[in-house]
């Protein structure tokens, strides 16, 4: 018997489904490209037919202009080839989403980057039980927990309200992080208008377009520094340290991001406020997610495959690391 996803190959630059002629998230321009979300590691412009869920063809048109390819949304399947592919919500971020791939009765299960957490802006994680789970290890070691979010989103409100005459700056990534965190500040009962950077705007009102309402939103360019004490400002990562950020009011230096669990890279990124917040899972949530699933094999595409790897081999489950190439999960 040929083993298990014999029909699946991966090259430095991708997994291909031979079947499909098809390459999931290519680095690399190709013919064909299923492609799970919007981040700029995992959809690239360039390539002949897109298949991704209609958010996701909406973001990679914002970034690489109109996508020549097919809209699958969540639920629905396509025949790609001799393949049956479907779209499952990765909880991931707006329009994220796992790659079902079915052939010859085995099921593989593609997940891109997901997470476990509720998120107000896209649909949560959807398990789908597996032969083959082809998974992410951005946080795969057992030091990774993620706090609880509502907790995060105290902790900057109190900071905001504790010395007014001071802004907060947050760095956040433009698609997601930057929506998710404003979203959650409104559920935590922040209704001010939140001042964003230009590079925010557009991805701001894509995702309002797309029904997840933000609140009021400012330009923070060009506004009075007396205007914006008190007030939250969010910027990409990038920004924060940049003469953009000189002219706000005296800025607590916010980031939101799953590396902020590790101090010395808050410290070297000159942040004041670390937040824990991340659009990945965390140890707790890829371990339990693999014993939910029960997959006869986890193959590991990128972050710290090493841990998980030894973890899935010690619970009976065979194990081994992809070594893809330019995935980037440094800003989450
Ligand atoms: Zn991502
Ligand atoms: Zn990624």
């Amino acid at each position: 018997m040929a083993r298990l996803g014999s029909w699946i190959e991966t090259f430095p630059e991708g997994i291909y489904v031979r079947p499909a002629d098809a390459w999931i998230d290519p680095s690399q321009p190709k013919p064909r490209a299923l492609i799970t979300h919007g981040h700029g590691d995992h959809a690239r412009g360039g390539h002949g037919a897109v298949l991704a869920t209609p958010e996701t063809l909406a973001i990679m048109g914002l970034r690489y202009g109109e996508q020549s390819g097919q809209p699958v949304a969540y639920g629905e399947s396509v025949r790609v080839g001799d393949v049956e592919v479907s779209f499952v919500p990765a909880g991931h971020v707006l329009g994220s989403a796992q790659i079902v791939l079915e052939h010859k009765g085995e099921k593989i299960v593609v997940s891109g980057d997901y997470k476990r957490r509720a998120d107000p802006t896209c649909h949560e994680f959807v398990p789908v039980p597996c032969d083959v789970f082809i998974t992410e290890a951005t946080f795969g070691l057992p030091v990774f927990h993620h706090p609880d979010t509502a907790g995060e989103i105290d902790r900057l409100l109190h900071r905001l309200h504790s010395d007014e005459s001071r802004c907060v700056l947050v760095g956040a990534y433009a698609l997601g992080k930057a929506q998710r965190v404003i979203s959650e500040l409104r559920r935590r009962g922040h209704e001010d208008p939140i001042y964003i950077h230009g590079a925010l705007e557009r991805m701001c009102a894509l995702y309002e377009e797309h029904g997840i309402p933000l609140g009021e939103l400012r330009l923070a360019t060009g506004v009075p520094k007396d205007e914006l004490r008190g007030r939250i400002v969010i910027a990409p990562p990038g920004a924060l340290n940049d003469r953009w950020s000189r002219r706000l009011p005296d800025p607590v230096t916010a980031m939101a991001s799953g590396w902020m669990r590790i101090r010395q890279r808050a410290r070297q990124a000159n942040v004041e406020l670390p937040l824990v917040i991340s659009d990945h899972a965390d140890w707790h949530e890829l371990t339990c997610t693999i014993r939910e699933l029960k997959p006869r094999e986890v193959w590991i595409t990128h972050g710290r495959e090493e841990a998980l790897k030894h973890w899935c081999l010690t619970h009976q489950i065979k194990a081994c690391e992809l070594n893809l190439v330019g995935y980037e999960d440094e800003e989450d």
